[in-house]
């Protein structure tokens, strides 16, 4: 069997990876166990070392990063140096301060001495989507790394170019052999791989059906898992928020990465009295937006990064102006090869659409509008996701109010719109996962937290 990669702006096929079968896998693996019972040995200054050597590799080679992403999955070049800049800075992140969160912690008690040790699991099965090819796979691996695990990864086919590249930064930047190993193979040799006593956690960054179904097999065999999962982050623009500010962040926000992201605003929840204004200045946001080849030239937005994906994400707009969205801009199929989608704005989205019940993975806005503030909370609460959410209101402590106590997700940003940062932690509540990465709390989900009492 092989995988085929194909380029979403021309439909050339450009690469042919063979998969590997069981026992190759099988290999694999055990060469990942033996190499992390002498890298959880190696001190945290070693570690930190190795982390430092990889975010210069990661610098160096981001041109190479960004242009095997332009043709793998169609991101224009400009992201994809922002986002090799971005992988080296998690890299720095864990390497400064990975030893003071993997620092022994006392907890007094009665003993002579006791305190919590943070010990590495073992190996960890990574199970990576395409969209930030790079970005998902390091915000993962470095503080996996730099506690002392070893990482198998299973990338998404369609990025296997990319996912070669990575295992060969890691090697040049003086890892010791096997701690980051690929395994490029069809699900069944996955789901097996999970089974594997050697296997100590697996975590996946994907749509909720994959979780589910890893979740399933990780749980039969009582492995850990950390889920980051899918989102439909709702937007509330309020009726006192700075409408510029608004629009901006929503647009930005939602055109990220050509509309794929798990954290890209995909509801925009306006309150009444300002709706019309906000959706004109929206709209003539996204109607400024280019798209094209990332290869040919500078543009907004390039193609989505297969043709099922445009397929099911034009579906999903036309269910929704079936139901009764407006097409205010764009949802039409472009001629030609490639899989583009225009920037797409659809208004009076009903509760029924796709376009508010689903999450939409691509270009397309979609505006819903609130009777006042307290249903616009409703409303954005009225999902099954609960990723990221923004709230636009002049007032910072209501804001800091709905943000704390009344949205149910795990990352809430006033005036501003949702990204990650090494800084703070990254996850979501209900559909949308479980568990965190990044920061202190991403550490520490693939430790073992160990009780250490002395008499
Ligand atoms: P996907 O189809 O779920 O694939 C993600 C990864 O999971 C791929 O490597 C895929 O491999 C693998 N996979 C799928 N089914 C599996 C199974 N039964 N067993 C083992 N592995 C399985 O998602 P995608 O289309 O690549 O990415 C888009 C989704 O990811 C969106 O829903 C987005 O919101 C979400 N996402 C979430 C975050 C977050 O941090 N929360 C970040 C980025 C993306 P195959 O392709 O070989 O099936």
């Amino acid at each position: 069997m092989a995988f085929t990669s194909v380029n979403p702006a021309t439909d050339e096929q450009l690469a042919v990876y063979p998969t590997i079968n069981r026992d190759q896998a099988l290999a694999v693996l055990d060469r990942l166990d033996h190499a992390q019972q002498k890298w959880c040995n190696a001190s945290f200054e070693k570690r930190s070392r190795c982390l430092l050597e990889l975010a210069k590799q990661l610098r160096d080679n981001a041109e190479e990063g960004a242009r095997l992403m332009a043709l793998e999955m169609g991101k224009p070049l400009h992201e994809g140096r922002s986002e090799m800049e971005k992988c080296a800075w998690v890299c720095e992140y864990f390497a400064e301060k990975g030893t003071k969160f993997l620092a022994p912690q006392p907890f007094p008690t009665e003993a002579a001495n006791s305190f919590v040790a943070f010990e590495p699991l073992g190996v960890i099965l990574s199970i990576m989507p395409w969209n930030f090819p790079f970005w998902q796979v390091f915000r993962f691996a470095a503080p996996a790394l730099m506690a002392g695990n070893t990482v198998m990864l299973k990338h998404a086919p369609n990025v296997t170019g990319c996912a070669q590249l990575m295992t060969r930064l890691v090697k040049d930047a003086g890892f010791p052999p096997d701690l980051f190993e690929l395994l490029v193979a069809e699900l069944d040799v996955v789901s097996d791989i999970i089974a594997q006593p050697q296997i100590k956690a697996v975590t996946l960054t994907g749509s909720t059906r994959a979780g589910r179904a890893v979740a399933e097999t990780a749980g039969r065999h009582l492995k850990k898992v950390v889920l980051e999962l899918g989102g439909s982050d709702p937007y509330l623009i309020l009726a006192d928020a700075d409408l510029d500010l608004a629009a901006n962040a929503c647009v930005t926000s939602r055109l990220i990465n050509s509309g794929q992201s798990c954290i890209a605003a995909k509801r925009f929840i306006v309150v009444a009295p300002i709706a019309a204004a906000f959706t004109q200045k929206v709209l003539e946001l996204m109607n400024n937006k280019t798209f094209g080849d990332p290869m040919a030239g500078r543009f907004d937005i390039g193609p989505m990064a297969r043709k099922d994906l445009r397929d099911e994400l034009h579906h999903q707009v036309e269910e929704s102006v079936a139901v009764g969205a407006k097409r205010l801009l764009g949802g039409t199929l472009p001629p030609g090869p490639g899989c583009y989608y225009p920037p797409t704005l659809l208004g009076d989205v009903p509760l029924n659409a796709p376009a508010f019940r689903e999450e939409l993975f691509g270009p397309v806005a979609s505006i819903i509008t609130a009777k006042d503030e307290a249903d616009a909370i409703a409303l954005a609460n009225q999902s099954p996701y609960g990723l990221g959410a923004a709230v636009f209101t002049a007032d910072r402590a209501r804001g800091r109010e709905i943000a704390t106590k009344q949205l149910n997700v795990g990352a809430c940003f006033v005036n501003s719109f949702v990204r990650s940062d090494p800084r703070l932690p990254f996850g979501g509540v209900k559909d949308s996962g479980y568990g965190r990465e990044l920061s202190i709390f991403g550490i520490r989900e693939f430790v073992n937290v160990k009780t250490i009492w002395i008499d």
